[in-house]
């Protein structure tokens, strides 16, 4: 055997006897709220309660076809990255409709959220400065923190007096740092968290940041088209003003492709000139980036595709009630059914599969050892009828295997 073999056999041996290895599940037909997915002996049509193309904008015939006639006039590839020949036309566009959705002064985009939070974070903070991170902050935020070099004291999950104590524990032991001008201090959440769907304090974090001297950066992945009367996030939702730093990405409920930074003018002028995830990469490919602002404009225009999707949450958190499940109302769109056992998890996963219901059952190390779950994420296209079926499915299964 060589070097190599041995090396990936053995990784991947241990993650089958841990239970955390993992399989593609392949889709046969286009991301909506019903897919086709290839199992061992047919193709079977499932109800999707797993997707984060929220607003189920990848289909719309209208925003298809104009992504199709963005291909014909700007090829198919950029040629370049942002700052050599890549930034077309489309690009800018793109940028100036992102800041206007999100009501701030500017915004850069990445070619994705994971690199929007990689090179902003590591572009802001070095090996003096100091990042407080929620412990359920996505796997983007940490390998931008540790690329940083920052020292990171990670506060427990949207615990606020937790991460005062922090601040106060880093002020301590890094004396009079965190009041110097050269060095920063960066509070940094996800918006909604992914495996929760519970909602990070905005209101609150830009008090403790103000009072502390500290910036604030939020992340708006699973916030944007989802949280918010009109789906422009957290700062809408309560009425306060934007985080310094606010991430977002494209690829969810925007249903395209790319990442984005909106803040200060300034900001943004420093992003493009630091970040290396911006500035080592090729640009998007212009017809994507034209697609992403046209999808984006189309949400800004259909208020009330976000309004349906928020009432099917609702709906949903209430049929589970009526059925007998204790799960929380959520803010978002991602409604967190906990069974406790990995072994349970994974059994009703199947089961709702089995059934023409895919709902992912989320485990450890995803999630605590005992916190297993089955994660919902809705659509504004699912009916009443999908939703009350998927609940009262989900219910009998549950009970049936206690
Ligand atoms: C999905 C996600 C990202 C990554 O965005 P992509 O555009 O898919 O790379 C970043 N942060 C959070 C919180 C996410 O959920």
């Amino acid at each position: 055997m060589s070097i190599l073999e041995h090396f990936t056999e053995k990784a991947l041996q241990l993650m089958r006897e841990s239970h955390t290895y993992r399989k593609m599940r392949l889709l046969t037909s286009p991301e909506s709220s019903h897919v086709k997915v290839a199992s061992e002996a047919f193709f079977k049509e499932q109800l999707l309660l797993a997707s984060n193309s929220y607003l189920d904008l990848a289909n719309i015939p209208e925003l298809k076809q104009a992504m199709a006639e963005a291909v014909l006039e700007w090829g198919t590839g950029s040629g370049g990255a942002r700052l050599t020949t890549g930034n077309k036309t489309p690009h800018e566009d793109l940028e100036k409709q992102i800041a206007a959705f999100k009501g701030a002064e500017a915004a850069i985009s990445f070619g994705t959220g994971y690199m929007a939070n990689v090179g902003t974070i590591s572009a802001l903070c070095n090996k003096n400065d100091i990042v407080f991170s929620d412990e359920l902050n996505h796997a983007s935020i940490i390998d931008g923190i540790r690329l940083s070099r920052a020292k990171c004291y990670v506060y427990k999950h949207n615990d606020l007096d937790d991460l005062k104590r922090q601040i106060a524990e880093a002020v301590n032991s890094n004396g009079e740092k965190l009041q110097n001008p050269s060095v920063r201090g960066l509070i940094v959440t996800d918006a909604v968290f992914s495996m929760d769907g519970d909602l990070a304090d905005l209101p609150a974090l830009l008090k403790i940041a103000r009072e502390n001297g500290t910036l604030l950066m939020i992340d708006e992945a699973h916030a944007t088209g989802v949280v918010g009367r009109t789906g422009r996030g957290l700062a809408e939702y309560f009425g306060c003003e934007h985080a310094d730093v606010t991430v977002g990405t494209l690829s969810k409920a925007v249903a395209c492709e790319g990442g984005f930074v909106v803040g200060k003018k300034q900001l943004v002028e420093f992003l493009k000139n630091k970040a290396r995830s911006f500035i080592f990469t090729t640009a998007m490919s212009p017809a994507v980036a034209f697609a992403a602002c046209n999808n984006l404009r189309y949400l800004a225009k259909h208020p009330e595709r976000v309004k349906k999707l928020q009432s099917n949450v609702d709906f949903f958190c209430r049929a589970l009630h009526r059925f007998g499940l204790n799960v929380p109302s959520v803010p978002s769109a991602i409604v967190p059914i906990l069974v406790g056992d990995e072994e349970k998890a994974l059994k009703l996963s199947l089961k709702l599969e089995e059934e023409g219901i895919l709902i992912p059952a989320i485990r450890y190390p995803t999630v605590p050892k005992g916190r297993a779950r089955l994660r919902a994420s809705l659509m504004a296209t699912h009916s009443e009828e999908d939703l009350e079926l998927a609940a009262q499915k989900i219910a009998e299964i549950f009970k049936h295997l206690e």
